[in-house]
């Protein structure tokens, strides 16, 4: 950064945010192969707030590589790029006092790390659906591509996923509905705003 960069300090504070908003902002990553519901829970977990007329944004990493990190590939240095831009307009939308719920595979402790270094309250929620159920689910079709050698890279197959050390909860979603998941999900929230 440029030494000429400097802070603007703003009228409103983070206490006045949290007044107009009635609740704290939060950002909850959820981390786990394609195809392990990250999408989906994140999903029902949004609307289910946003019904209760909390503050809650989905921030879903297939959704964000269409315009923010459009320019970005599945190279371990554009991955942590995507990761790193992610984790930044997560810790904006805390800052403005909402429940920021981010979905992204974030196969690298080393960035989900970074994530939260950059987050005052930030929780990890692994999804820890084996890569055999990912494949059979296949959502996207892209284990099909990476069986067919159309895609490389692909995580869990020939690119690694690095389990979480301490995740904030553990979602196995081959014993648990999406339902049920996303009350835990919830559950923990109300814990922290
Ligand atoms: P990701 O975002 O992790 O890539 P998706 O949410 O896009 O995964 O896809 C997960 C797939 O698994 C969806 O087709 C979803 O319907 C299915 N699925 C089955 N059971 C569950 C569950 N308990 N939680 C989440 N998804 C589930």
């Amino acid at each position: 950064m440029s030494e000429n960069v400097i802070w603007q300090n703003r009228l409103a504070d983070e206490q006045d945010r949290i007044k107009a908003n009635g609740h704290k902002g939060t950002v909850i990553w959820f981390t786990g192969l394609s195809g392990s519901g990250k999408s989906t829970v994140a999903s029902l977990v949004e609307k289910r707030l946003i019904d209760e007329k909390l503050c809650a944004y989905l921030l879903d990493g297939d959704n964000l590589r269409h315009g923010l990190c459009g320019d970005l590939g599945f190279s371990d240095a554009d991955r942590d790029e995507n990761i790193r831009r992610m984790a930044e307009v997560a810790a904006l939308f805390e800052d403005a006092g909402v429940i920021a719920l981010v979905s992204a595979i974030s196969p690298f402790e080393k960035m989900r790390e970074f994530a939260k270094s950059r987050n005052k309250r930030f929780l990890l929620v692994y999804f820890n659906t084996s890569v055999e159920a990912c494949e059979k689910r296949d959502p996207k079709g892209l284990y099909a591509k990476a069986r067919r050698g159309e895609l490389t890279g692909f995580t869990g197959i020939d690119s690694p996923y690095e389990i979480p050390e301490t995740p904030d909860l553990i979602l196995d979603t081959e014993k648990t509905d999406v339902s049920e998941c996303a009350d835990k999900v919830i559950a923990l929230i109300r814990k922290t705003i």
